[in-house]
């Protein structure tokens, strides 16, 4: 009797034990599982998608607004993106208005890309460098009734801005990846805007001010993160004496089509507050970050923002000058759902 309670208890004893380890296991095994899959992050994007491509898709979404079948320009740039292995050379209007017309009659966007291995990829890569740009937002236009009032509209579009001010001239091509000589041999990882000293300069996209100062290659400089965390604005060589809207700070978070500072052409010197570049223009660059380990190594992605300053360019910022406070602002104010201008304390 004694024994077989004993044995009973061993029983009972080895069960628990087990049970107690297989979970301590198997715990411990989909850790370390759910840690690699957080690592499975993307590493490298190369943005090729045509201005066409986006032009046409940027309608198709914003025309199909109140239709039974809503369009997604990302979706859209994303399935012919797998289609042509990234590469926009290839790029046919036709093959977009396929797309379009078969999502119009009713199949799904699961159905047609369960197959195409990649869509995944090109669908993440694509919308972290697009996502900010389109969407509802409500802005100030000038009343009809009378000229000197501003009245507020609701709008479905796009509300990233160009980053020259309204009524500046500019001008620019795709210099991206061409070789800069000042310090070590690197490449060009941005787009040059080529204008005159002073130009008001836009944030292209709401986010907070991540980085406001000096470095050596920028001179003066700005950079913004959007409020996904997902891309990094970076607008440099700004103005000597006056680079920025005096009043901003790092952490203050600013909105799309906001004035942040002047174009000018500091920046290639240790030393602060030096013009040492030779033609006066805007540096503008767009990095991703699909995971903070990407933010300042070897392994930043920076895309090629050429085509998208040609995009942006349909959606200039009007500004004003201010003779109390001696900056430029912008005339019409925007409102957004998910987005505040914040002054940090
Ligand atoms: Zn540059």
């Amino acid at each position: 009797m004694i024994i077989k309670i004993k044995w009973k208890t061993l029983m009972i004893l080895s069960i628990i034990f087990i049970s107690a380890a297989s979970l301590y296991i198997f715990t411990n095994k989909s850790l370390s599982v759910s840690a690699n899959e957080e690592k499975g992050f993307i590493k490298w994007v190369d943005f090729r998608v045509s201005y066409d491509a986006m032009d046409k898709a940027l309608k198709a979404d914003i025309n199909s607004i109140d239709e039974e079948v809503k369009l997604d320009w990302i979706q859209l740039l994303a399935y012919l993106g797998t289609r042509y292995g990234g590469n926009f050379s290839n790029y046919k209007p036709k093959d977009m208005d396929n797309f379009i017309n078969r999502l119009k009659s009713g199949e799904s966007m699961e159905d047609m890309t369960k197959d195409l291995t990649h869509y995944n990829y090109y669908y993440e890569a694509y919308r972290a460098v697009l996502e900010g740009f389109v969407g509802p937002y409500e802005i100030q236009v000038n009343d009809e009734n009378s000229p000197d009032k501003k009245i507020w509209v609701k709008k479905y579009g796009l509300k990233a801005f160009s980053p020259i001010a309204g009524g500046y001239y500019y001008g620019h091509y795709d210099d991206f990846g061409n070789s800069r000589n000042y310090g070590f041999r690197r490449v060009h990882l941005g787009n040059d805007l080529v204008g005159s000293v002073g130009t008001p300069v836009i944030a292209v996209e709401s986010g907070r001010i991540e980085a406001l100062g000096w470095n050596q290659y920028g001179g003066w400089r700005i950079g913004i993160r959007s409020l996904d965390n997902k891309r990094y604005y970076y607008y440099a060589h700004l103005r000597k004496d006056h680079p920025y809207v005096k009043t901003l700070k790092e952490g203050d978070k600013v909105l799309a089509g906001d004035v942040i500072g002047y174009l000018g052409m500091t920046g290639y010197s240790i030393k602060e507050n030096i013009n040492n570049i030779n033609n006066p223009h805007l540096h503008f660059g767009m990095q991703l970050i699909f995971d903070e380990s990407q933010k300042e190594t070897l392994a930043e992605i920076w895309i090629d923002v050429y085509r998208i300053v040609k995009l942006l360019n349909r959606n200039r910022s009007p500004v004003t000058y201010n003779k109390d406070t001696k900056e430029f602002e912008r005339i019409y104010d925007i409102r957004f759902h998910n987005a505040e201008r914040k002054v940090s304390s």
